[in-house]
């Protein structure tokens, strides 16, 4: 077999990865007909691809590259713990410095009584702990029908078995007998598709009862949790009206179900906080946490659990665990990943300085005959396209294929945004400056523009 390598020809590449590599969330032979693109290097906020073009990331790989790409600082890190102690378990009465620090420095970031740490290798094995442990928790508790865990459609919690269920992705329901048994879905808090006559408001309050009626109707001794994600992120960057959480919080203390925030996008900065539920005002028993807490560089993820539950599971022998959770490069990495967003104040800077200056030029948007509503939250924003902002309507064509366009547009001009349906949606670096938003914006603009051109010349105006 010849050598593959970032020197062998694009189409030579492209053809060897048909041939063998299986994508996820990819319709295989589609793909397969038209190529993949090849990223071969990255610095800072910028790819570039293996015939040369260099492209403006404007999801931060997938919602994770939080620090930028390029830190020796990390790759460092890897070597040194690497050569010291590359791997070792942490299931036999054995830990290691990694991992002690690590969740030492968590317990530290994190909000009120969150102190413990429950290591994965990624945010969909954290949500499967989290699923056992708040159904063993509530076991150990004297209450073992306390066993159903109440999520949201279109919410986004990973795609093991387990974590897709808990997810509300339909599309991912319809394939291999999900969801499992125990868990219920209420309604998203989409003011902008769904709000119909209501104010956000009303509409918050009113999306946030529906937790309330369906415990009711569970029956409140048979409910274990609501998980949710502080913003939703893979369903479209979904900003909850500000009536949503206090009234979610409300009900979840009414009726002492626990409460897992779901931080693995909203978590180390996206929002402007360290987590999303501090820039939500939430309160959660037990917080998600993966992507931006190595910035990528590393797969690590994890559950940060409150002292109560983690007293009741710490009285108990917990089956369960993963070879790598706590794994000591990706620990260290994580470490490193922290050290730099905290030296160099990155989440100040997105707090006071490039978050309002790229919330500003994203917002101006909104004078797109195109956009319906651009809204944003720290460094997690979204479009609502649509061909009469005024109605708040949809497309009369099948929901996603004016986004697609879109999103091809912008591969186009050498930015990556990514759509949800018919919504755009960015998650740039934490560290992008006021001159990148500048040309992000004006990417955005340009592919918004030909959209709006190809839309006209193809009749697809309508609305729905
Ligand atoms: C990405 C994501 C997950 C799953 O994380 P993986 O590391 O892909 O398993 C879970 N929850 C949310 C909110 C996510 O965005």
């Amino acid at each position: 077999m010849t050598v593959i390598s970032t020197n062998t020809p694009t189409p030579e590449l492209q053809a060897l990865d048909a041939a063998h590599h299986m994508h996820p969330f990819t319709h295989g032979a589609g793909l397969n007909a038209k190529g993949a693109r090849v990223i071969t290097r990255a610095e800072g906020c910028w790819l570039t691809d293996s015939d040369g073009n260099r492209i403006l990331d404007g999801m931060a790989g997938l919602w994770c590259v939080n620090i930028g790409y390029g830190r020796t600082e990390l790759a460092d890190a890897a070597h040194r713990q690497m050569q010291e102690l590359p791997f070792y378990n942490t299931f036999f009465m054995t830990t290691h410095v990694p991992a002690i620090r690590l969740a030492a420095k968590l317990a530290d970031l994190a909000p009120g009584e969150l102190n413990h740490v429950f290591f994965a290798g990624s945010g969909s094995e954290a949500n499967d702990t989290n699923l056992r442990m708040v159904r063993t928790y509530w076991a150990e508790k004297g209450q073992p029908e306390r066993q159903t865990v109440i999520s949201r459609w279109n919410a986004y919690h990973g795609s093991s078995v387990g974590s897709g269920s808990l997810g509300g992705m339909k599309g991912m329901h319809a394939q291999g007998g999900m969801p499992i048994p125990g868990i219920a879905h209420i309604d998203q808090p989409d003011w902008w598709s769904e709000g119909g006559d209501m104010s956000p408001e009303e509409f918050g309050l009113s999306r946030a009862r529906l937790l309330e009626d369906k415990i009711l109707e569970l029956g409140p001794e048979t409910v274990a949790a609501f998980i949710a994600e502080p913003i939703q992120g893979a369903g479209g960057v979904i900003i909850p009206p500000d009536s949503y959480w206090p009234e979610i919080q409300r009900i979840v203390d009414k009726y002492g179900i626990l409460l897992i925030a779901d931080e693995v996008i909203c978590g180390f900065g996206r929002t402007g906080s360290w987590f999303g539920s501090q820039t939500l005002g939430i309160r959660p028993d037990i917080m998600t946490i993966a992507k931006g807490l190595s910035s990528g560089y590393q797969p690590i993820g994890g559950s940060i659990v409150s002292d109560a539950v983690a007293e009741v599971i710490a009285d108990t022998e917990f089956n369960h665990g993963y070879t790598y959770s706590g794994h000591p490069v990706a620990c260290a990495v994580a470490l490193e990943n922290l050290r730099i967003l905290e030296d160099e104040a990155i989440l100040d800077r997105v707090r006071n300085d490039t978050g309002p200056y790229l919330r500003e030029k994203f917002e101006s948007l909104t004078d797109h005959p195109l956009v319906g509503e651009a809204r944003i939250v720290g460094m997690m924003g979204s479009i609502a396209l649509t061909p009469d902002a005024a109605a708040r309507a949809p497309f009369a064509s099948e929901a996603g294929t004016v986004g697609l366009i879109c999103r091809e547009r912008c591969f186009a001009n050498n930015l990556v945004m990514r759509h949800v349906g018919d919504r755009m949606i960015i998650s740039p670096p934490l560290v992008i400056s006021h001159e990148e938003i500048d040309t992000l914006i004006a990417r955005a603009r340009l592919s918004l523009d030909e959209t709006l051109s190809k839309l006209r010349a193809e009749g697809l105006m309508q609305a729905g």
